[in-house]
């Protein structure tokens, strides 16, 4: 199966939104910082706050293609969640504003701490340490995580959990997790970038990379022929919205605007667009 087949194949579609007990009137919203809001048993589920009036402020480490990563000739956010958080916002009334690249592994704080980004969408798997921190919308899309090495090095999972290997991984990311959960003899090694990871395997400075699958399939295509998924972990992901807790609301309008988007087209749009017709 090629890479391209391959990805199709893993991402079928995410679970669709279900925020019918709330969906509907949010259209209430004003411009007050999160520093003002107090505590979500108060908070009326019906409206929203915003860092800047008019706007949807979005938090995202822009080097994951295909879901978020700079346009060389625009210098813009490209990518499946820019077009659906922009759809998103435009469906609550907004524009999508997006913040300079943050790290991976600082966004579910930034949103946590609120006041400077109203969401954060970078591939985010919906995890129950990271629901302790902030809310997360309705799940958009599956993923699997993927073991990535040099084509033809015969590296397994098996042959990787072994003193002296070593595997990289986005900081903070469920592939680093995995890591440590399943390749306990490796030595883990967490980057902030993910091309600097897959150029090292490239070169032989890692024996592997754990990242998400399309993510994956999309850099090997594009970037990375030297390179192959050596295994598919069927890890069973969720990617979500990040939104502050205390701005439930948010959360809520969000879900609502994804229900939408599902039922008028706009996501399988989206997702034709990005992934082909197969999805
Ligand atoms: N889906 C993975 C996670 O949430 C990786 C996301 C990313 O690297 N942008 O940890």
């Amino acid at each position: 199966m090629s890479n391209m087949s391959r990805r199709n194949f893993i991402l079928t579609l995410g679970a669709s939104a279900s925020a019918a007990l709330l969906a509907g009137c949010n259209t209430s919203k004003n411009s007050s910082t999160s520093s003002d809001t107090v505590s979500t048993d108060v908070v009326d589920p019906g409206g929203y706050t915003l860092v800047e009036d008019g706007k949807l402020t979005v938090a995202a480490e822009l080097g994951f293609a295909p879901f978020e990563y700079m346009d060389e000739t625009t210098g813009e956010p490209v990518g499946f969640d820019v077009d659906l958080i922009k759809a998103v916002a435009e469906k609550l009334g907004l524009e999508a504003s997006y913040l300079p690249n943050q790290k991976f592994d600082t966004l579910v704080p930034l949103v946590k701490q609120g006041g400077k980004c109203d969401v954060a969408i970078a591939g985010i798997t919906i995890t129950d340490e990271r629901r302790e921190e902030v809310d997360f919308s309705d799940p958009y899309l599956d993923s699997n995580q993927a073991i990535v090495v040099k084509k033809d090095s015969g590296e397994t999972e098996e042959s990787l959990n072994a003193a002296g290997k070593k595997v990289a991984c986005q900081s903070g990311t469920t592939g680093d997790e995995w890591i440590t959960e399943n390749l306990a003899d490796a030595e883990r090694v967490p980057l902030d970038d993910v091309t600097a990871a897959l150029t090292g395997v490239s070169t032989g400075l890692y024996d592997a990379m754990v990242i998400d699958l399309p993510v994956a399939s999309w850099m090997l295509t594009k970037s990375f022929s030297d390179l192959e998924v050596a295994k598919e972990i069927p890890t069973g992901e969720q990617y979500g919205i990040a939104v502050s807790k205390e701005n439930v609301g948010l959360a809520v309008a969000i879900s609502s605007a994804l229900q939408s988007m599902e039922t008028d087209g706009t996501m399988k749009k989206i997702k034709t667009e990005w992934f082909g017709s197969e999805i």
